[in-house]
């Protein structure tokens, strides 16, 4: 691979005399496997230039690769003025950390709008294609790339590049997790030994080293490195060779050539064969395969051929384990598989009330319990849960822990697992949030995620109706549940798809656990899990639901039948309610666009769905 900077300044563009060799252009790297590959890393100011060079040298275009760390400005500005995005036969794939309510493309648009910038983002004359990226491993033809989050204000993605045996890692912008390690003391341990697992065996690293040790205690809390914790880290990581960048806009060059010379003459004092510089705008290096230091764990530990990397925990949010004590043995199952696939350590306890004393002494990340009374009273452990750790945590303790990390001020998640929801009863003792069952696992393994990093989950289940029990008895008594499908519904659901021009229409009832289809039409016959379910939603709400675009819907956004196959974008269903007023599914469409529905369609749906209950009722 080789590897050009184009821009290696922080926080803002400083040309001028004073940074003349080291550059002035804001961050902005090229690199190029043996095979051809082009992929640049961030799109600060330096990306001007490196479009007129592409330009130059392929007037007629060419496919590359942008990948973007974070979407602080300082990374994105030279985007507007990248050239070849506005020349047609260039072809663009843009990646970037999927944002929790904007999508790479929508905060890229942002500085483009015409307040800020003349021209929009989809007047680009290349084509382009944007990627949402979380945690994981994917690959751009040769080149292996593995994303790990950072600790950034902003979502923060370092790359990890590996081809023709050769591994880069880029690092920017990252603040060490402990303080005494930036300020140049302490041990690499937690958070920051995760760190360097991600940096391990690089034959080039690029490092944010923004600050001086020294500088270091009046930034904390900014989101960068001293190059003294880049330095060290990189040593511990078996790196090769480090290439300090993200340097401080008040840095000259004589400044940075004086921090590398004592970094070099302390590596030396040490012994150690690290080769550390300081990244400077123009020059261009070769990234030799290393000798002898063996595979990297991070190569590993990640699967192959995800396209879009798995998520994963944000690591500072995640700092203890995650405690469980549920008795039935599959639904440990679903929790624990949630868990570690986070890789965040798990302790279960077989006796609940080990729980509170547990959770003074070492506060977790989380806590599940059950609570089926009278056996196990979940709610009484979680009053003592919360009166435990109210009564250990010193005031001190907490103020530390907040200007730590500032989001991290809401209490610790407790979960209940039930067999129904005791709303009044949670919310006295301090319950987060209770999960009925029964549930699906991809429901737990998203609803973990949200909890553990503390922000919203835009994935609601439909409540269970009031009448459920009586309700399941009819939709029974229907014999309908698993039986073949039947030209006289697979004619609704056709003429449906027909009428309203949607790819998917389907007639189906909400059972259980499930939502089973009856009739499929643009879609494989099949049941998804009520968890996931659309139609359980009109099922409890007994009227027409129309979501004219899920993305925006706190309800469905992260829903996986919205984002995964098949990628529900629009939906409107019609209950099905029986002449005993026994609501038992659905009649619904899906788009994948965006949509809406006005009155005269929304009465021809209603037309429909009474077909369909005409030909349910008919006895037979
Ligand atoms: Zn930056
Ligand atoms: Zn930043």
């Amino acid at each position: 691979m080789r590897v050009k900077f184009w821009g290696t300044r922080g926080s803002i563009a400083k040309p001028g005399p004073d940074t003349i060799r080291y550059g002035g252009n804001t961050s902005c790297v090229e690199v190029r496997s043996s095979g051809g590959t082009l992929i640049i890393i961030d799109c600060g100011t330096g990306a001007q230039s490196l479009g007129q060079s592409l330009l130059a040298a392929s007037p007629t275009g060419i496919h590359g690769h942008i990948l973007i760390s974070h979407t602080h400005w300082d990374h994105i500005q030279g985007l507007p003025f990248f050239g070849p995005l506005f020349v047609p036969g260039y072809e663009w794939d843009i990646y970037g950390p999927k944002g929790l309510d904007q999508s790479v493309r929508e905060t890229l648009a942002g500085q483009m709008q015409y307040t800020y910038f003349p021209v929009a983002l989809e007047q680009f004359g290349a084509i382009v294609r944007y990627h949402d990226l979380v945690e994981g491993a994917f690959e751009i033809d040769d080149v292996r790339i593995t994303t790990r989050y950072l600790n950034h204000p902003a979502l923060t993605l370092g790359y990890r590049l590996e081809a023709d045996g050769a591994t880069l890692v880029y690092s920017t912008d990252h603040e060490p997790h402990s303080r005494a390690l930036a300020a140049g003391e302490g041990q690499i341990g937690g958070q920051d030994e995760h760190h360097a697992e991600f940096l391990r065996g690089a034959d080039l690293l690029l490092h944010d080293a923004q600050y001086t040790a020294k500088e270091y205690p009046a930034k904390i809390g900014w989101g960068h490195s001293s190059a003294e914790y880049a330095v060290r880290i990189a040593q511990h990581a078996g790196v090769a060779k480090i290439a300090l960048t993200h340097h401080d806009p008040l840095r000259d060059d004589k400044s940075l050539d004086q921090i590398v010379e004592t970094l070099r003459a302390a590596l030396r004092s040490r012994g150690s064969a690290l080769e550390v510089f300081a990244a400077a705008e123009g020059q261009s290096i070769e990234v030799e395969p290393g000798l002898a230091r063996g595979p990297s764990k991070v190569a590993a530990a990640t699967g192959t051929g995800e396209t879009h990397a798995r998520s994963a925990i944000n690591s500072e949010r995640a700092n203890g384990s995650v405690v469980l004590a549920i008795s039935d043995r599959a639904s440990t199952a679903i929790f624990a598989a949630a868990v570690e696939a986070e890789g965040i350590p798990l302790r279960a306890f077989s006796d609940p009330w080990e729980l509170p004393g547990y959770v003074k002494a070492e506060p977790p990340s989380m806590v599940v319990l059950d609570h089926s009374p009278p056996r196990v009273d979940g709610l009484a452990i979680c009053r003592a849960i919360r009166n435990g750790s109210l009564a250990g945590n010193g005031a001190d303790d907490r103020a530390d822990i907040r200007a730590e990390n500032r989001a991290d001020t809401q209490p610790l998640p407790v979960i209940l697992l039930a067999d129904s929801e005791d709303a009044a009863g949670g919310e006295a003792a301090g319950v987060t949030e209770w999960i009925v069952r029964p549930f699906s696992s991809s429901y737990v393994r998203t609803k973990v995620r949200a909890w553990i990093l503390r922000t919203a989950c835009r994935w609601v289940r439909a409540p269970i109706p009031q009448d459920e029990e009586s309700r399941l008895g009819v939709l029974k008594s229907l014999h309908i549940l698993d039986t073949k499908p039947e030209p006289r519904f697979d004619r609704i659901t056709r003429l449906a798809a027909a009428l309203f021009d949607v790819p998917i229409a389907l007639i189906s009832f909400v059972d259980w656990d499930r939502q089973w289809c009856k009739s499929c039409c643009g879609l494989e016959a099949g049941e998804i899990s009520r968890d996931a379910s659309f139609c359980a939603h009109v099922v409890h709400g007994r009227e027409i639901m129309i979501v004219p675009d899920t993305l925006r819907d706190p309800r469905f956004a992260d829903n996986p039948l919205v984002t995964n196959t098949p990628r529900v974008r629009f939906y409107a269903g019609a209950p099905l309610i029986l002449d005993n007023g026994k609501c038992v599914g659905t009649l619904c469409m899906i788009d994948t666009r965006v949509r809406s529905l006005d009155g005269s369609a929304k009465n021809l749906l209603q037309d429909l769905r009474d077909l369909a209950l005409q030909e349910l009722q008919q006895k037979s």
